[in-house]
């Protein structure tokens, strides 16, 4: 029997934000491996940490993450390896700084909070610094 999905699991849809009809092309079969592997570990911190939270940035079309203002021109989120959630307060920035043995168990980097006010961005490659949680 398949795990029980929590009803709050964050989506594909949620994920692609209907970018994967405008810029179908893109979005290969990798890219959306890339995309279900990162919704899974990012779902699965969410279910440790207990919070609940949206995608305020997901995957993001090259195109699209050119109109990006301050997004790195290799960003991780062009291949589906990123995750930007809506963290409006910083809890889920602070339960993250928390519990980096969780993030390092799931696989999962961290954009300093400082670097993200508003948001909580979440990527499932090392940076390079290799560091758990990283400077932009
Ligand atoms: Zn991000």
């Amino acid at each position: 029997m398949a795990a029980r999905k929590s009803a709050t699991a964050l989506k594909l849809g949620d994920y692609y934000m209907g970018r994967d009809k405008l810029h179908r092309d893109e979005l290969t079969s990798e890219l959306r491996s890339n995309a279900r592997e990162t919704l899974r570990r990012v779902n699965r911190l969410l279910r440790r940490a207990g919070i609940m939270a949206s995608v305020s940035s997901g995957w993001r079309p090259a195109a699209v993450n050119a109109r990006v203002p301050g997004a790195a021109k290799g960003s991780r989120h062009i291949l589906c390896l990123a995750i930007d959630l809506n963290d409006r307060d910083g809890t889920l920035d602070a339960w993250c700084m928390a519990n980096l043995a969780v993030l390092e168990e799931l696989g999962l980097w961290l954009e300093h909070p400082a670097a993200t006010p508003g948001w909580c961005h979440l990527q499932t490659c090392p940076p390079r610094s290799g560091n758990r949680v990283f400077e932009p």
